[in-house]
């Protein structure tokens, strides 16, 4: 079997993946900040994230996997402008500004999240981790940053010194990072401008805020990285495999969970930084910032499957931008029900075509190559001389990657009061009564059924 390969951001090329511990893999994603639904581009990470994840556990590896819910307020918004969007949000809803109201936003929205993944077929983590829950783990950790003398206090919170840390934004390569980075909190006593909160004080602007503990360095709350660096080590250890988000996080959330990570354990602390490339529309990335987002519920409104959502993604490789348009999940609809379709008609799963898994694994193996993988789906639906039972057996293994629901398409079995209307139709066509031809089409279309006419007689297919 071809071996793994994965692009590792920390190096910029393809590595060989090897687990750090036998066949166990920990596998750290970041989650939703659940204060309003999920959009989807943030989707189009979690795809690639499972299909990810679905490759570790083809290439038999033990995936243990991590997700936070980030439910804690934070000043940190995608547009920059320091708003907290837990707060933004508790306004926008018109709810009472407290903790409580705030914590019952972040089920609803973590539930609404739940559901949407659960209708792409993404698989839950092992663990859900919220960071309202590991609010003392943060501490610890910026207690071991401090110790090793990587803090400095201010009068309104206490700051990571990156000036400390020797290769401190190795992840996007130092050049690349923002200057932004230390621009997201107000902050004129910062020393260097890539300097990062560890913890808010509730003083000053940040007075009211809703959801504050008690830390050494006074009633506050924790800055956002901190929770990342906090769960994932505790559940997964000091050093573990692999880290993912989308290539947004690269410059300023992964480069301060390393900072956070070293600073505190003097010692790498993941092996493989994957990022997955933004979802656009009109050229620009998705997002809330920006208005110009979509959510799930839309594609479903508008008569889409999820699943249709989840073709196109597989379409175009993880680490390339992806457009979105209607033609484009029309026609990702089409080909899933094209497939859907032809898949039906096989025979039970039996021996399997061992030259196309052949391919199609390489493909996967090959950092993923999807897209690849899936035009060997349609060559071997094309393929003329292997017989059905043989294709749907690769089909099943297929879907253990793709999850396009392969595995659930059962052959639909037409109705004799259907067929016996569709037979009456095609004699009413053959004596060119036309008007009642048409009538028992319509009859047959209210009743969930088509009829599709071929060279060779009719068919007739679920609508
Ligand atoms: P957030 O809830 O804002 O932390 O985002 C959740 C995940 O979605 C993160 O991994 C982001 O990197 C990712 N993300 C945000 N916008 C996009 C986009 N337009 N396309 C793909 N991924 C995105
Ligand atoms: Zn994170």
């Amino acid at each position: 079997m071809e071996k793994l390969k994965l692009y590792n951001t920390l190096s910029r090329k393809k590595e060989e993946f090897k687990p750090i511990k036998g066949k166990t893999v920990g596998y750290y994603t970041c989650g939703p900040t659940v204060y309003d639904y999920a959009h989807i581009g943030n989707l189009r990470t979690y795809i690639f994230e499972d299909v990810l994840k679905r490759v570790l556990v083809y290439n038999d590896y033990k995936v243990k996997h991590i997700e936070n819910i980030t439910d804690v307020g934070h000043l940190v918004s995608d547009a920059d402008d320091g708003e907290d969007k837990m707060m933004r949000a508790l306004k926008r809803e018109g709810l009472k500004p407290d903790a409580k109201s705030l914590l019952k936003l972040a089920q609803q929205y973590a539930k609404a999240f739940k559901e949407d993944i659960k209708k792409l077929n993404i698989s839950e983590p092992d663990k859900w981790t919220k960071a309202t829950d590991h609010v003392k783990e943060m501490i610890k950790l910026i207690k071991q940053n401090e110790k090793n003398g990587y803090t400095y206090e201010t009068k309104d919170g206490l700051y990571f010194d990156t000036s400390k840390l020797k290769d401190y934004g190795k992840l996007a390569g130092l050049s690349k990072v923002s200057l932004k980075a230390g621009s997201r909190v107000s902050m004129g006593d910062k020393k260097n401008p890539t300097d990062f909160v560890l913890w808010i004080k509730a003083v000053g602007e940040n007075k009211d805020h809703v959801m504050v503990w008690d830390s050494p360095w006074g009633r506050g709350f924790p800055g956002w990285h901190i929770e990342c660096s906090a769960m994932s080590m505790k559940y997964l250890g000091e050093h573990f495999d692999i880290h993912c988000g989308g290539i947004d996080h690269i410059p300023v959330h992964h480069t301060n969970e390393i900072a956070q990570n070293e600073g505190a354990t003097k010692k790498k602390s993941v092996n493989f930084w994957c990022h997955g490339e933004f979802l656009v529309m009109d050229k620009k990335r998705m997002g809330k910032s920006a208005g110009n987002f979509i959510t799930l519920q839309t594609l479903i409104d508008k008569g889409y499957n999820p699943l249709a959502y989840r073709y196109l993604n597989l379409q175009t490789h993880y680490r390339q931008k992806l457009s979105f348009s209607w033609e484009a999940v029309e026609a990702a609809q089409n080909a899933l029900e094209k497939l859907w379709a032809t898949v039906a008609e096989y025979d039970k799963p039996k021996v399997g075509c061992a030259e196309y898994e052949e391919v199609f694994f390489k493909a996967v193996n090959d950092d993923l190559n999807i897209p690849k993988a899936l035009g060997i789906v349609w060559d071997l639906v094309k393929d003329k001389e292997l017989p059905g039972h043989a294709k749907m057996q690769s089909f099943l293994k297929f879907d253990k990657i793709l999850g396009l629901g392969l595995d659930k398409v059962k052959k639909e079995k037409i109705p004799e009061s259907i067929i016996k209307l569709a037979k009456d139709r095609e004699k009413a066509r053959a004596d060119k009564a036309w008007d009642k031809a048409d009538k028992l089409r319509q009859q047959v279309e209210t009743k969930g059924y088509i009829i599709e006419d071929t060279k060779t007689g009719f068919e007739i297919k679920k609508r």
